[in-house]
């Protein structure tokens, strides 16, 4: 188990907008982590949910957690869970859900559900317009129809873990969104995503995990934490030549405003 320490954190500046804090593989340790991680460093996390049940455990968090806030939706991997859009409707009047999510498409994962992804994605996005909530986009190889159901509905919200080209990143902005930058900018086989940090307005840039997934060097296929998002912001401050610590002020301001969290 890697503790924050070791990743160097000083401030209570951090704002991790993308956690899954309810997955199993945090069930040994999640109970220590979470209060250590509010302790050094880290001043709020969104954690998202991917399904019905998820999001309810989640919420749970929420509850014991004062910074912890929640996203509740249903992820494009998993459509078998049969949660339905007024379940999550109701899930997202809860006042510590701060966004719809995470939702999005997956052909990576399955491309012979398009149709079906498509119609789920389409009916949370509408939902969050209803409620008035910002989504949290999954974009696996789905690029083209991710965009076409962005532009068609024009939510509000965050594009996590961004792969897309320094093109659609454009596309993104135009449309008012976010763009979330996790630990992939510091892998060394990472080439598109630093070519669209160094084009993209700081204004409109999160700080994420998609922890347990995801560790950034030096400790990729670690268990993933809000703890390491440090390496993660080195690397972003390197391409924008500004200081690390200008980074945590500007993502977290942007994700407070995004949420909603005052
Ligand atoms: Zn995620």
């Amino acid at each position: 188990m890697i503790y924050p320490n070791e990743a160097k954190l000083s401030s209570p500046l951090i704002f991790d907008s993308h956690a899954h804090y309810t997955d199993s593989k945090f069930d040994e340790v999640r109970d220590k982590l979470i209060p250590e991680l509010f302790k050094s460093g880290v001043c709020y996390i969104v954690n998202c949910s991917v399904d019905g049940s998820d999001s309810r455990n989640s919420l749970s968090l929420s509850k014991k957690y004062g910074n912890l806030y929640s996203a509740v939706g249903i992820h494009p991997e998993n459509l078998d869970s049969n949660t339905k859009i007024p379940e999550i409707r109701e899930l997202a009047k809860h006042n510590k859900c701060v966004a719809i999510g995470e939702i999005g498409l997956d052909y990576y994962f399955n491309s012979e559900n398009k149709e079906e992804q498509i119609k789920v994605f389409e009916e949370q996005i509408i939902l969050s317009k209803e409620l008035n909530l910002p989504i949290i986009v999954h974009d696996r190889d789905a690029h083209a129809d991710t965009l076409k159901l962005l532009k068609r509905h024009k939510p509000k919200g965050v594009v996590h873990c961004f792969s897309g080209s320094p093109e659609m990143a454009r596309e993104i902005l135009e449309l008012g969104m976010y763009i979330g930058v996790g630990g992939v900018i510091t892998f060394k086989n990472s080439r598109k995503l630093p070519e669209v940090v160094d084009v993209l307005p700081l204004d409109r840039l999160l700080l994420e995990t998609d922890c347990p997934y995801l560790a950034p060097e030096p400790l990729r296929g670690h268990l993933c934490h809000s703890g390491l998002i440090p390496f993660t912001a080195q690397k972003i401050a390197e391409i924008k030549e500004i200081s690390v610590e200008d980074i945590y002020k500007i993502t977290t301001d942007n994700a407070k405003k995004l949420f909603n969290i005052k």
